[in-house]
């Protein structure tokens, strides 16, 4: 076929928009897988220029990074090492005294259920090691001893405990509001679009496009099914929100054809066995992380119950039972199918 005018002013056209379209705003997404916090956090952002989204997400990892340093139990150095070294407590980093206040604040409204100072019955359990087994139940009576919400407190950054033996466990919050934190470093970046998830603990900020050009909108989330990995159970619809999952679907072993998982009654120092998960969406990741596990352990009535109590607050609860219970404001972030 010979060249035309129009055959090549109308490739000329087609090469032009294509060039335009790559040039948009926004046009850029970064995505960063990492292990971090015994977990793998992937961070995605979006934005105009990939240098200055790349500069973004170091710094965010990097400030991970960091307090993983200040809130594991693995790390000697940390303050949580510290604190379970020392004999009445210690003085802590700002960012340690913030996650103790809200830990407080949670297992105070719920009664005890979330507890900060489970630090040496998650130890007995070993859910860390290589083949955890069912403790026996004198291990677990003096495991409980003289734990609770009363046993730990707080005065500006002097955390006080009330025994030398008090373990302080910050699993059920630590990764919460280490992703609060990436989120805060994005957007001092000038990031407005991203989602950061460590391992079920998610914040998803402003908008996004799923495919290069379309328009933007809100994050689409897809909660899995306890039971049935590859199937959803629902899908949200979020912007500017936490969305956090606790199951006992993640970390568990069987013995005897029983499910042991670890998110534990405090009032026993067993598996909570009210729910096979609970998804917490809230304004903070550190506060979805910790209502998750404090509903998780409630169970559905009473756990529904304690979110009434934090006004951003709203749970998807699959009940032992597998029956879906909701908090009334669920519906607004239910994608209609
Ligand atoms: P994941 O770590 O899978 O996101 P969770 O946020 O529910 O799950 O946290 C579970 C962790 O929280 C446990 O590994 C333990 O460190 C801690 N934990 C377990 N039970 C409780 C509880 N009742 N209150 C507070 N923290 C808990
Ligand atoms: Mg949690």
């Amino acid at each position: 076929m010979p060249w035309n005018r129009p055959l090549i002013i109308g490739l000329l056209v087609v090469l032009l928009a294509i060039s335009w379209w790559r040039l948009l705003p926004d046009d850029q997404e970064i995505r960063r897988s990492q292990l971090l916090m015994g977990t793998v956090v992937e961070i995605v952002v979006g934005g105009e220029s990939s240098d200055k989204l790349e500069a973004a997400v170091d710094a965010a990892v990097a400030e991970m990074t960091r307090l993983d340093q200040l809130l594991s139990r693995h790390h000697q150095k940390s303050d949580l090492s510290r604190l379970s070294r020392s004999d009445t407590g210690t003085e802590v980093n700002v960012e340690t005294a913030e996650v103790i206040t809200l830990g407080l604040d949670v297992a105070q409204r719920s009664g005890g259920a979330f507890d900060l100072t489970l630090g040496r019955l998650k130890v007995l359990w070993g859910f860390d090691r290589e083949n955890p087994t069912v403790p026996d139940q004198v291990a677990l009576t003096a495991a409980l001893e003289g734990i609770g919400p009363t046993a730990l407190s707080l005065q500006g950054q002097e955390v006080n405990k009330r025994s030398l033996q008090l373990q302080v466990d910050l699993g059920g919050i630590a990764k919460g509001y280490a992703v609060d934190r990436a989120i805060a470093v994005l957007k001092e970046h000038g990031v407005t679009s991203a989602a950061v998830n460590a391992g079920g603990d998610m914040y998803l900020l402003g908008l996004h496009s799923e495919l290069q050009g379309r328009p933007e909108r809100p994050w689409r989330i897809g909660i899995q099914h306890p039971r049935h990995k590859e199937t959803l159970l629902e899908t949200v619809q979020v912007s500017d929100r936490a969305v956090v999952t606790s199951g006992d679907y993640e970390r568990f072993f069987e013995e005897d054809g029983v499910r042991y998982h670890h998110i534990f009654d405090p009032q026993t120092g067993l598996p909570a066995r009210g729910c096979q998960s609970v998804t917490i969406i809230a304004d903070s990741v550190a506060l979805a992380d910790a209502l998750a596990t404090a509903v998780f352990v409630l169970g559905p009535a009473a756990g529904l119950q304690l979110l009434t109590q934090y006004p951003t607050a709203e749970g998807l609860v699959v009940a032992a039972d597998g029956t879906l219970h909701s908090s009334s404001g669920w519906t607004n972030y239910r994608v209609t199918p």
